[in-house]
């Protein structure tokens, strides 16, 4: 579990931003949900046979009750929760989004921690294929925005219950053929959910996974239809993706379409951004039947991407440090501070005392646009003294603006015309 410091927090920040803008244009809604959820909650939805509900969950006993509470390993199934609880899916169907942490008990190592961030996305209410090449889409869009290239889109289809079933028979055949060729995990997963068999990444099995049968060999029409459904919509659009049979996700929750978004720049742990088509879990949790898709992105592996690529936004400097000394600029000084604040102009405020020079030293590390100054000579004559502090770097063609004394009612005009002019050249 990690601490995101000054410096990375606002790299942070300036994500979630573009994330939100970026959800807000597909028409996508926020909500907030909570951290704590009943534990049955995750077994039910998520499957007693994955790798999160048999190892990876922060669960405890809520010492007050005796209830058993787990910290959220995903998101999906306290939303799809809170969908039922509040009904919001009966009237019209619905696009949602949240975002925060996450918890799993897992191996710490690049791109897997223990708390991790997830940007969730949701929809309830959809049953066609248009939703879920949407949802595709909304992802390129993404990663453009946040100046990423590089992360390439897989496609399978798990198609329905019963076709899975047939297939389930016939994959457990060809295991068992192969059983001395299995790991520890694959033979105890064999005859609970062999299809995550498929999933394995243990390399001494991949030549023999390579020739298992194929889900999509047992898919009917509906299924195929849907398929072929999303891909069109990703053809017109132009949007190239892999077709990987092997690919079927960790959750048990998923059926047709399922998505990820990989990229080979972060060593194992490639997968920035997975989803699907969840059509039964509604109705599993006891709400009434509605089809439902979603995706989940993992937000430390994408900046670590956004970092890699250099995509990283350039913090930038206060506007204002504000250097006040002597009594009467220093009761002067903090009615000029909101005043600046008031018309939309960011303030460091200085705090603690100190002669002018260790002051404007500080002005001067802090990044600051200008300092305003107030002395009492200044404070009785109603003006702050206004100076450029990055001038010649910023503006290496330009004279160094000299420092100059302003009427206290003038000095955010004569910052916001500085500002004008610094960007005109
Ligand atoms: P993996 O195969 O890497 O364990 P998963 O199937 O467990 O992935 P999902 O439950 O689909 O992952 O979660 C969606 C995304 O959340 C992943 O693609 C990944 O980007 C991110 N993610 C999952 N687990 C972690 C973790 N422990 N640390 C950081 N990011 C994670
Ligand atoms: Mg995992």
């Amino acid at each position: 579990m990690n601490d995101i410091l000054p410096g990375e927090a606002e790299v942070w920040e300036h994500f979630e931003e573009t994330v939100r803008s970026w959800l807000r244009s597909y028409g996508y809604r926020p909500m907030r949900l909570p951290i704590v959820e009943p534990t049955p909650l995750f077994t039910r939805a998520i499957g007693e046979v994955t790798d999160i509900v048999e190892k990876e969950m922060y669960s405890f006993i809520d010492s007050l009750n005796g209830e058993p509470l787990t910290l959220r390993p995903e998101g999906t199934a306290g939303c799809v929760r809170a969908v039922i609880q509040h009904k919001m899916a009966a009237q019209h169907a619905q696009r949602l989004y949240y975002f925060g942490p996450m918890f799993r008990h897992e191996r710490p190592q690049k791109g897997r921690f223990r708390q991790f961030n997830q940007v969730g996305v949701e929809t309830f209410g959809f049953s066609g294929p248009d939703i879920d090449a949407e949802q595709i889409l909304m992802g390129a869009r993404l990663w453009d925005d946040l100046g990423v290239d590089g992360i390439k889109l897989q496609l399978n289809t798990l198609g329905q219950m019963d076709e899975r079933a047939n297939h389930r028979s016939e994959l457990i055949n060809y295991f068992e053929k192969n059983a001395d060729l299995l790991d520890d995990e694959a033979k105890r997963r064999l005859y609970t959910n062999p299809l995550r068999l498929l999933d394995s990444k243990n390399p001494a099995m991949q030549e023999m996974i390579a020739t298992a049968p194929n889900l999509i060999d047992h898919l009917g029409a509906q299924s195929m239809a849907h398929f072929e459904g999303v891909q069109q919509v990703l053809r017109d659009a132009g949007l190239p993706y892999t077709i990987n049979p092997r690919l079927v996700r960790g959750l048990d929750y998923y059926n047709l379409t399922v998505f990820e978004w990989v990229t080979d720049r972060l060593g194992a742990q490639g997968t920035v951004c997975a989803g699907g088509r969840y059509d039964g879990l509604v109705e599993q949790l006891g709400g009434k039947p509605t089809p439902a898709c979603g995706f989940a992105m993992g937000v430390e592996r994408l900046l670590t991407l956004i970092r890699e690529s250099g995509g990283e936004p350039v913090l930038e400097g206060i506007d204002v440090y504000l250097v006040h000394q002597g009594d009467a600029a220093s009761r002067l000084a903090p009615r000029v501070a909101e005043g600046l604040r008031d018309r939309g102009i960011d303030v460091l405020f200085h705090c603690g005392g100190g002669s002018f020079k260790s002051q404007m030293k500080k002005a001067d590390a802090s990044g600051a646009s200008f300092a305003v100054i107030i002395g009492d000579d200044e404070a009785n004559a109603g003006e702050v003294s206004l100076k450029p502090l990055r001038a010649s770097g910023d503006r290496p063609n330009e004279q160094k603006q000299e420092q100059k004394r302003v009427p206290i009612d003038r000095i955010a005009d004569e910052i916001m015309n500085s500002f004008l002019d610094w960007e005109e050249t």
